[in-house]
Order: C-alpha cells, then sequence, then structure tokens
C-alpha cells in the first residue's frame, strides 16, 4: 500500500456542510464572504487581487524587519532564478505596491480597494490561529482626515452587524507620528527596562528591537507590567491629538461605540496616528480573540517609493469570524428545491434531462448518478433536505403529469411535466431558483 500524503501543518480544508470537523463549513465562509462584498461596495470600495508571492524586500521594508511576521513567520524561499520571494503575511504591503506601480494617484485623488484572499504565517498553532488564513481587508489611499478612519471603522461594524457578529468592542488608540512619537518611544523604553527581568523572553529581545510591541504581548505577567506602563495617549502633539479627537467626534456622530486602549499598537511597523481593534468576547478564542484591526499608514507610501500619500485600512480573519459564527453554519446553504427520482429503468434518461431542463430554468435540483432502487433514492432525497420529490416512471412519461410531493409532509401538488419550475417557486416559500 502507498503511504498516505497529509495536508501541510495549520493549513486546512474547508469543506461543505459538517465534513470539515474543527473548521466552520465553507457555506459560513461564503456567506461572510458575500456580507462583505455587498457591505462594501455600498461604501464604493472596488476588489483587488494581488499575486498571493511577492518580493520579499516588499515586507521586510514595510511591515518592517523587527516585527514577528519578517523576523520570524514568513515563508520566504528563493525562486529558480535566484530571487528571494515570500508567500504574503497580509495584505496591506500588496496593495500599496500595486498602487505605486500602476501609478493609481495620476488616475484619482481618492481611491478605496477591497481584498479577500489567504495569508501565510509561520505561527504556533491552535484555534483560530493557523499558518494559512484568510482575511478580508480594505484600503483607503487619498485621505488623511479622520472622515476617512471612521468610514472604515463603520465598514466593519456594518459588515458584522449584517452578518450577525454580536459582543464584539472597537478598541481605540492613536501611535501619534514621527513629531510626537519619539519622546514616548524613550519614556516607554526607559519604563520596561526597570521592568526588564519580569518580561517574557520575546519582550526582552522586543525591547531592544521593537519595544512598543511590549504592549501587545499576549503573556500575562507582560500584560499586568504594561498596564502601568506610559500612555501614548498623554504624548500626541497637537495634530495629531486634534486628529484623534476628530476620530473619536466622527465615531459619535454615527453613533459607533468604541473604548480607548493606549494599547492597541498593531504589528506592523508603518502604522501612524489611528489605531484600532475588534475585540470578539468569545472564551473558545482565549487570545486569538482580535477579529480584526487597522489603522493609519500615512508614511507607508513613500517609503515604498511611491507618492507622499495618506492612507488608511483594516484586515479582519475570515477564520476567525467563522468560528464565530459556526453554529449557525448549517443555515447559510440552502437546502435542494426538489430531488427528481427515477422509478424504472426506462425513465433514467427522462429524469436525467428532467433535472438538468429544471437547472436551467434555475431550480435547485438533486439527482441521484448512482441510480439504484427508488428506496435507495428516496433515502437520499430525505439526507439532502430537498423541498419536493418529483418520481418519473413510465406512467409519468406517458400522460406527461407527475406529483410534487412535499418532503416535509402535506398533500402532493399535481404537475404538468414541462411546467415543474412554476409549480415548485407558486408552492415555494419565495426563495425557489433564486441566488
Ligand atoms: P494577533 O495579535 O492575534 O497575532 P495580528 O496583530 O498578528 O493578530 P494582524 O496582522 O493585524 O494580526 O491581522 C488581522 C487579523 O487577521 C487578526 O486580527 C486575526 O483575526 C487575523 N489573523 C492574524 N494572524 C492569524 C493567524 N495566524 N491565523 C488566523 N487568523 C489570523
Ligand atoms: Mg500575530
Amino acid at each position: 500500500m502507498s503511504q498516505k500524503i497529509s495536508g501541510v501543518k495549520g493549513m486546512n480544508d474547508l469543506l461543505p456542510g459538517e465534513l470539515g470537523g474543527d473548521m466552520a463549513p465553507v457555506e459560513t465562509w461564503q456567506f461572510i464572504e458575500r456580507a462583505a462584498r455587498e457591505v462594501f461596495s455600498r461604501f464604493g470600495y472596488g476588489e483587488i487581487r494581488t499575486p498571493m508571492v511577492e518580493d520579499t524586500a516588499l515586507f521586510v521594508r514595510s511591515v518592517g524587519e523587527e516585527t514577528d511576521i519578517v523576523g520570524k513567520e514568513m515563508y520566504t524561499f528563493e525562486d529558480k532564478g535566484g530571487r528571494s520571494l515570500s508567500l504574503r503575511p497580509e495584505g496591506t504591503a500588496p496593495a500599496v505596491r500595486a498602487y505605486i506601480e500602476h501609478s493609481v494617484l495620476n488616475q484619482e485623488p481618492l481611491t478605496r480597494w477591497y481584498y479577500v484572499g489567504p495569508m501565510f504565517r509561520y505561527e504556533r498553532m491552535k484555534t483560530g490561529r493557523y499558518r494559512q488564513f484568510f482575511q478580508i481587508g480594505a484600503e483607503a489611499l487619498g485621505s488623511k482626515e479622520a472622515a476617512q478612519d471612521v468610514e472604515l471603522m463603520d465598514m466593519v461594524v456594518q459588515l458584522l452587524e449584517q452578518v450577525g457578529l454580536k459582543d464584539v468592542s472597537l478598541n481605540l488608540n492613536s501611535l501619534g507620528d514621527d513629531a510626537c512619537r519619539p519622546a514616548y518611544h524613550q519614556k516607554l523604553v526607559d519604563y520596561l527596562k526597570s521592568h526588564r527581568e519580569q518580561l517574557c523572553e520575546d519582550c526582552q529581545r522586543r525591547l531592544e528591537t521593537n519595544p512598543m510591541r511590549v504592549l501587545d504581548c499576549k503573556n500575562e505577567k507582560c500584560q499586568a507590567i504594561v498596564k502601568a506602563a506610559p500612555n501614548i495617549l498623554e504624548f500626541l502633539c497637537e495634530p495629531c491629538k486634534a486628529h484623534f479627537a476628530d476620530v473619536r467626534r466622527k465615531l459619535d456622530v454615527l453613533g459607533i461605540r468604541y473604548v480607548v486602549n493606549p494599547q492597541i499598537v498593531r504589528g506592523l511597523d508603518y502604522y501612524t496616528r489611528t489605531t484600532f481593534e475588534f475585540i470578539a468576547a468569545h472564551p473558545a478564542l482565549g487570545t486569538a480573540s482580535t477579529v480584526g484591526g487597522g489603522g493609519r499608514y500615512d508614511k507607508l507610501l513613500k517609503a515604498l517609493g511611491g507618492p507622499d500619500v495618506p492612507a488608511v485600512g483594516f484586515a479582519l480573519g475570515l477564520d476567525r469570524l467563522t468560528l464565530l459564527l459556526k453554529e449557525g453554519g448549517q443555515k447559510y446553504s440552502a437546502p435542494p428545491d426538489l430531488f427528481v427520482a427515477v422509478a424504472d429503468e426506462g425513465s433514467a434518461d427522462a429524469a436525467f434531462a428532467l433535472a438538468s431542463k429544471l437547472r436551467h430554468e434555475g431550480l435547485k435540483v438533486e439527482f441521484d448518478t448512482r441510480g439504484g432502487s427508488l428506496k435507495s433514492q428516496m433515502k437520499r432525497a430525505d439526507k439532502t433536505k430537498a423541498r419536493f420529490t418529483l418520481v418519473l416512471g413510465q406512467a409519468e412519461r406517458e400522460s406527461g403529469k407527475g406529483q410534487l410531493k412535499p418532503m416535509a409532509g402535506g398533500e402532493p401538488i399535481a404537475v404538468s411535466l414541462s411546467e415543474v419550475a412554476q409549480a415548485v417557486r407558486a408552492a415555494g416559500q419565495g426563495t425557489a431558483g433564486q441566488g
């Protein structure tokens, strides 16, 4: 016997229905993706699709060499031409690269994009933390105003509302900018150094390389120390303070509730001013309870050799969202409208053709391609939860008439075989044949 080959650790198969085990059924994924496309298009965001692989330098320069992502989580390899490539660990850098490469600024002053797709990070896995995971994200390029930050947060709020996710809290912060952050940085380093011994090993290293990331550490001991750390908001310069106040005021204007949390620093180096996270209250996710976050990155475009364009964006973790909505997963897939069964061998082709024709006409139709007895077909019909069955045999073929049998019980409906679709629709709750 040949040896079985397994999928790559930390990379999941997403399967329909209940086949996928711990992962949410693919229908839940589709449901959220559909909702996102719908909500984002209401806000005027167009979809972009960038490659899964980029020049490694793109992430080193944008995400930052000292971040966990670039420092230890990236899938980097050399292609046959000797180039260093990386599987994308996030979506902002590729979007910005594309924006610069296509000279988008010359074509429009304000650009709104979203993306949906897999990201790759070599992480320690657990529930809600994988090595291939999916993000839904959006970027708005060209506006420095608080209204743009708030528009993006509003978009997330509306998406979460549309998919029915409750108990998510918006945490808001500002990281200041080049004018005010250095002074804060110094104060923070001084404070953390005086507690160096109590920090976890990672944070002792971060203290040297990327001290702000200590604020974001999930280790309990570090969190205790961070609680008493200097507060970035007390160090903001006047323009940053004004921007932050404007963001808060506009959130109020829209009636969006939030909490100010000076520990929201985000994982990437390029953030300036506004940062935010949406945190779910769900015990199963533990430290993986942040469903998404984002922030402003006014300096990134220039740093990547592009024009000086202010920008803000967010990314949501689709895996985590699907886990939070998993319980309801099944409800996102509609059962078949109709199961067409074959009563006798001579009717097999006619039934097969009828099923095909009804699909042409927009019905969702099941047909058992394995053939088999009428009894075994009816068992299958039960399993698929089809709303109606129609048995096709010699009598039906000769009369041109059949019976639509409601699977949930009730009187059969006599139909002409040429008008099955109409009859199913007329008998339905208005869903048959749509979507
Ligand atoms: P965390 O602090 O949980 O590690 P992060 O700051 O690394 O998150 P971001 O880079 O901001 O995450 O990505 C945005 C969202 O993408 C996260 O809030 C999360 O929902 C999701 N995400 C990030 N990494 C993973 C992963 N390895 N597996 C599943 N989802 C992830
Ligand atoms: Mg992370």
